[in-house]
């Protein structure tokens, strides 16, 4: 296959393929409306490091398959990126997200979704976010961000930094995801109009009893905050993780120590009792 790399076709290699053509098929059936294949948004709140209230969610795609399985992404977004039904995936994800938000309306401050580099290279897909958001009158296209990863920048033969200026003109707020983990982190922050930087778990977990990682997370900060962006560290799964966090300065948090991504009712539960404590 190139360079050091040998690929060898067996039998065991055909297994994914399946998987993949399978779990495409069933995710076209749940766009196209089969109630036995659905595609339910799973949420997990953004903490303030702070105060430790919910000030948002990010909403995390879910396949409920015949069976009653619930998948995660990796069984299934992967596929939809490579057919291109992560555009209609993406589009349903967004209204979905949109819709929990106006029910959720006094209770949330804001929901982010996940867009694919596919999806932001789609021509239509600032129309399709000024769709939705004329679809929602009154609710302020602010409490809306929209995640991007880097490799949405690497993979991109769209003018991405354009792309997002158009995307920021409809008033929605734009996250770094990952942030970290790819090969230009610094162009990004140089060239892109983003709002909020989402420091990748790979800084955050074993923070406290790392120098070198609270010194890379204590300039990340730094640098965000003379940029004017908010940060959210991911991945928060320690006590003495969110406390060093917490001492740096960091505004947010997100992790399984506060809660993992829950389905819509019992994220419903979660908001209610904290807004009543
Ligand atoms: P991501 O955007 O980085 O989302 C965070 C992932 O980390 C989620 O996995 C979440 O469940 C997990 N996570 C959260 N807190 C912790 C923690 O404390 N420890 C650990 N170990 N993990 C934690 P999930 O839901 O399986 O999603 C995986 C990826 O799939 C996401 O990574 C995102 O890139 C992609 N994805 C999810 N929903 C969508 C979607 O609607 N559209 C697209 N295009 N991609 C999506
Ligand atoms: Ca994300
Ligand atoms: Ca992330």
């Amino acid at each position: 296959a190139g360079g050091n790399r040998l690929q060898v076709f067996t039998e065991q290699l055909r297994v994914p393929v399946q998987e993949k053509l399978a779990a495409e098929a069933r995710v076209r059936r749940a766009l196209a409306g089969d109630p036995r294949v659905t595609l339910p948004l799973w949420f997990q709140p953004v903490v303030t490091t702070g105060t430790g209230r919910i000030a948002g969610a990010e909403a995390l795609v879910r396949m409920r398959t015949p069976e009653g399985e619930i998948l995660t992404p990796y069984h299934f977004v992967g596929a939809a990126e490579e057919t291109g039904l992560i555009v209609p995936l993406g589009e349903h994800v967004l209204r979905s997200a949109v819709d929990h938000l106006r029910h959720w309306s006094d209770r949330l401050g804001y929901v982010s979704v996940n867009v694919s580099p596919r999806q932001l290279a789609e021509p239509d897909f600032v129309p399709m976010v000024a769709g939705v958001l004329a679809g929602a009158p009154g609710l302020d296209p602010s409490r809306i961000v929209l995640e991007i990863t880097e490799t949405a920048l690497l993979a991109s033969t769209v003018d991405v930094s354009e792309r997002l200026a158009s995307l920021k003109r409809l008033g929605v707020r734009i996250a770094l995801d990952d942030f970290g983990t790819g090969y230009s982190s610094l162009t990004w922050l140089k060239s892109l109009p983003a709002d909020i930087v989402k420091l990748d778990r790979s800084f955050v977990a074993g923070l406290a009893e790392d120098q070198r990682k609270a010194s890379i997370i204590s300039a990340v900060l730094w640098l965000a905050r003379s940029l004017g962006m908010s940060t959210i560290a991911e991945g928060v799964e320690e006590l003495s993780d969110w406390e060093a966090l917490k001492a740096a300065g960091c505004p947010a948090v997100q992790g399984y120590l506060f809660s993992k991504p829950l389905p819509g009712p019992e994220f419903d539960r979660m908001l209610r009792e904290s807004h009543e404590s």
